[in-house]
């Protein structure tokens, strides 16, 4: 079996110094260089587990527990495939079945299974603030795996990730995000993350999905994709969360498609080497077109393969093994959401 980490990022049997967190809980309060060592560390299991096909043993013994209130393909089976890829056992918590719907607290479920010896928490909740809540009750890890309109920091990682694996730095690097910006969660971790490590970012949509106030975090907005396709290096297209909406943005899907679909037309008119990204699960002919969706600039299923690379290193760093260095944590215990 392949051994990790590499020398270069510490003791071969612990956790670097340089993290300090206990938890994952959004990118807003990472620094550059912490991105840049989660970055890095993906990297190296991406390569030690020869493209996240074979499997490590560097979390033999440990327990993830899944607790997802809200639907996922990918992410939850991102996270189950990276902590068994490690080693780990993981279990899966569902809501429907389980004491909560015999008014059982929230937090009381959680201490349960935190009770029953698991090591970390993989959190899904419409709520935002929900994995913030949970590292303020709990002892093990937790990791946010999208709370509500509010943060989703491992896909904000993994794009940013897939960008980096194809671009380098990222600094001067250009990234659009189009759509619905005001309900995405990955549009949060993407800005944060990208403005950290020098990316110019332009969000843009409909004026009802995307307020002028988002100049406010350092992005630029724009209502006029046709204006800013020439300009970007890499276009991140964002499915519209009809789910988190009381009243419809626009009078018809047709009509958003016709101004904010990625079309085979609108590459026509963009940079020679466009990325195109988008977190899943895409709807073709609404947000991206199925030539623009299966091109070779597409990212698409490389995000897939990478966010396992990504869930890994965030594993490793939340509940691998810590030298006497990194024992001490930064505040990271949720509060102050
Ligand atoms: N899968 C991503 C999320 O959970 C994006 C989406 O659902 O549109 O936020």
């Amino acid at each position: 079996m392949p051994t990790f980490p590499p020398a270069s990022l510490g003791s071969p049997d612990a956790v670097p110094a340089s993290w300090t967190h206990r938890h994952l809980l959004d990118l807003e309060r990472l620094t550059a260089d912490e991105i840049r060592l989660l970055l890095d560390t993906a990297a190296r299991f991406k390569e030690a587990t020869h493209g996240c096909r074979r499997k490590l043993s560097v979390l033999g013994g440990r327990t993830i527990c899944n607790l997802f209130f809200e639907n996922s393909t990918r992410t939850k089976t991102s996270f189950s495939l990276a902590a068994r890829r490690l080693g780990a056992d993981v279990v899966d918590f569902s809501a429907s079945g389980s004491s909560l719907s015999k008014g059982e607290s929230f937090i009381d479920t959680a201490k349960n299974l935190e009770a029953m010896g698991i090591d970390a928490v993989v959190v899904r909740h419409t709520t935002p603030g929900t994995p913030h809540l949970l590292a303020q009750h709990l002892d093990v890890g937790i990791i946010n795996a999208g709370d509500g309109p509010h943060e989703h920091p491992t896909q904000g990682l993994l794009d940013i990730f897939s960008i980096r694996e194809r671009l380098g730095d990222l600094a001067g690097v250009t990234v659009g995000l189009v759509g619905d910006i005001a309900h995405s969660r990955t549009a949060r971790s993407n800005i944060h993350g990208l403005l950290k490590l020098g990316a110019r970012v332009i969000v843009c949509g409909p004026p009802t999905l995307v307020s002028p106030r988002w100049r406010e975090l350092g992005v630029e907005v724009s209502h006029d994709l046709d204006a800013i396709v020439p300009v970007c290096d890499v276009l991140n297209l964002l499915r519209i969360q009809f789910e988190r909406q009381n009243t419809r943005p626009f009078p018809s899907v047709r009509e958003y498609a016709h101004l904010y679909a990625m079309t085979a037309e609108r590459m026509e008119r963009a940079r020679p080497g466009l990325l195109i990204l988008a977190p899943g699960p895409i709807n073709r002919g609404v947000e991206v077109s199925a030539e623009v969706a299966d091109c070779p600039q597409s990212l698409i299923l490389d995000q897939v393969t990478n966010g396992l690379a990504v869930r890994m290193a965030v594993l490793w760093l939340v509940c691998g093994p810590r030298g006497d260095a990194s024992t001490t944590t930064t505040g990271d215990d949720g509060r102050g959401i």
